[in-house]
């Protein structure tokens, strides 16, 4: 089944321990359409500035993405410039220019309103709501967002919160949004404003899904060089939904072994800059993985 995202379709400039890189594809659209399109057929929303080097989303294009919902736009693109220190787990954003953003009013094109999954990645939660407003009834609909919306747009955000199934954030943005500490009460608050699943992801630590009942854990693949953790939070939901989307099956089973989907393709996120790796990862590379991760976890239970 096909999954309808729409996000920030980037120029990110990022600096980590490891090297630097600057103005290459980035964006929480660009990269959840990276990692989803191995599972699933993706139509991607956003917009773009006259500068954007659009020949080089064609890769995208090549494995499924599609690129008609990408408006053009006259002025600058989407920038985003962070930087990571030795702690991999936080960017520091050092700056944010919406550019042809602060003006898009996204318009989703007919052939996608029937989209059975929905995901409205890390963008301003106005522009979430306005696509909401556009689809018809998907199966599922799941959000991300982060510090900076939770700061400048915390009433929209509330709302989209009523209006959506599932949401992606991280423990920083779980303990802002909710005003809590403690993660499980961040999560159950979460889930007393709307969405059913709070997926709470902890970085090298890991990620858990919370709903009204259950707790999951999943681990993050225990890497050994971490190259560039930008875009690993998007790939994560990417993963997860791409599988949930490929699958159709919202059991509570086949949603754990998304997470574990997830955490996979978060995991190659960060092997290299921009969306560079996410674009070399095959099938059987996804697949080989995730066998990884079952023995990563696995155990025998010693029985008396
Ligand atoms: P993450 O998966 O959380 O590491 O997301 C990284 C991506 O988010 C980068 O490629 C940025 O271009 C993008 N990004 C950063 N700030 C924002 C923002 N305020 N709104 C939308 N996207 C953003």
């Amino acid at each position: 089944m096909t999954v309808l995202v729409v996000g920030s379709v980037a120029l990110d400039s990022v600096e980590t321990p490891f090297g630097k890189a600057d103005d290459v594809l980035g964006g929480s659209g660009t990269f959840f359409s990276a990692a989803a399109s191995l599972l699933t057929p993706v139509q991607l929303v956003g917009v773009v500035g006259d500068d954007y080097p659009v020949d080089k989303l064609q890769p995208l294009a090549d494995r499924g993405v599609d690129l008609s919902g990408l408006e053009r736009a006259e002025g600058p693109s989407f920038r985003w410039r962070g930087r990571y220190r030795h702690d991999l787990n936080s960017a520091e954003t050092l700056e944010t220019h919406l550019g042809v953003f602060s003006r898009f009013s996204p318009k989703i094109p007919e052939a996608f309103r029937s989209a059975p999954f929905v995901f409205l990645a890390n963008i301003d939660p106005r522009l979430q709501l306005d696509v909401l407003k556009q689809v018809q009834r998907p199966k599922l609909v799941a959000c991300d967002t982060m510090n900076f919306w939770i700061e400048s747009r915390r009433p929209e955000l509330m709302e989209l919160l009523g209006h959506v199934d599932l949401i992606t954030v991280n423990d920083g943005e779980a303990r802002q949004l909710s005003e809590k500490a403690n993660l499980v009460q961040a999560a159950r608050w979460i889930m007393s404003h709307g969405p059913r699943h709070v997926i709470i992801k902890k970085g090298e630590h890991g990620a858990f899904m919370f709903t009204e009942d259950t707790i999951f854990f999943a681990p993050a693949y225990p890497l050994e060089s971490v190259f560039d953790p930008t875009g690993a939070g998007d790939s994560f939901a990417g993963g997860f939904i791409g599988y949930l989307a490929k699958t159709g099956d919202l059991s509570e089973g086949n949603m754990r072994r998304a997470v574990i989907y997830g955490s996979a393709m978060g995991s190659f996120a960060v092997e290299k800059f921009s969306i560079e790796r996410l674009l070399e990862v095959t099938r059987e590379d996804l697949g080989s993985r995730i066998r990884d991760f079952r023995k990563l976890v696995a155990f025998e239970e010693e029985l008396e």
